[in-house]
């Protein structure tokens, strides 16, 4: 794909296209022009595929709405609906970006494999805690079958991503240090819990546990720390990463950074100075928060 193609694919994109938020609700302008340069990498050929997903509300067969469309938007948040919305301009758009795409239901999620959470739950949990809309957009067939690989749970998402696997594999621990807290407080204040019990919690705890902010606190620093040094990069950046002793996100942000600029310095820059006003005014939000406890 020439450049001059890829500033017109620029301009056909949703000016606001993020629909993972990372728990913040604010739809800062970064993120879209991250977005777009991920999606512009896919089409250059510098990664395999665009991931996207929009978590919806799940069938609850305890309840009678259980019959109703998961994307019957009179059940979704507003936020939903616009999730929803920014994946079907990307499917309709894919022919004229000349991508490949595909909609599934999410992939699996993945935990490390030492836990103290018995492994049977910690498989019906991965399997189970996510529900909604996934697209994927490619350039080649081939990527199909590392799709279906992540789908089945052969492959981590990360991987397919193209993320560097020491940041992978800090995800997967945090995740699973979540998990582990969330096991060892419903199991220490319930005595005689079901296997069904402890699987219903993990699914409704959201992270949020005695003990859990401080693991919360931990990845909001990565990300911001992340998002301040390695401004590019689609993924979140590992502690390694981040001081230094590794070397593979700063190459990546590198990377991004030359496709950017061969864009336009514009493009490029903004995605810096957006990048610096989410950092700053998050790093305030935070510290606010943290002083109110
Ligand atoms: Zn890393």
């Amino acid at each position: 794909m020439k450049i001059i193609e890829s500033r017109k694919i620029l301009s056909l994109l949703p000016s606001v296209i993020t629909t993972s938020s990372f728990g913040i609700e604010k739809d800062y302008n970064y993120f879209s022009l991250r977005t777009k340069l991920e999606i512009l990498a896919v089409i250059s050929g510098m990664k395999h595929v665009y991931y996207d997903a929009i978590q919806l509300p799940e069938r609850d067969s305890s309840n009678s709405s259980s019959l109703i469309d998961p994307e019957d938007e009179s059940i979704l948040t507003p936020k939903q609906i616009f999730g929803l919305d920014v994946l079907r301009q990307l499917e309709s758009l894919a022919p004229r970006m000349q991508l490949l795409v595909k909609r599934t239901n999410f992939p699996r999620i993945n935990f490390l494999e030492a836990t103290i959470v018995p492994s049977h739950i910690v498989a019906a949990h991965s399997r189970t805690i996510l529900f909604g809309r996934v697209i994927w957009l490619y350039l080649k067939h081939k990527t199909e079958d590392l799709i279906e690989k992540v789908l089945k749970g052969n492959l981590w998402l990360g991987q397919v991503l193209g993320y560097p696997s020491c940041c992978v594999r800090w995800s997967a621990s945090i995740r699973t240090r979540f998990l582990e807290g969330g096991y060892n407080y419903f199991i220490s204040t319930n005595n005689n819990a079901e296997e069904w019990d402890v699987l219903n919690y993990l699914h409704s705890f959201k992270e949020h546990y005695p003990g859990s902010e401080i693991i919360r606190a931990e990845v909001d620093s990565n990300i911001l720390e992340t998002w301040n040094k390695y401004p590019f990069v689609p993924h979140w950046a590992c502690p390694s990463c981040l001081n230094g002793e590794s070397d593979t996100t700063a190459f990546q942000n590198e990377k991004f950074s030359e496709l950017a600029l061969a864009i336009s310095s514009k493009f490029h820059d903004d995605i810096i100075n957006e990048s610096k006003k989410v950092v700053q005014e998050l790093r305030k939000y935070y510290n606010e928060s943290t002083k109110s406890d």
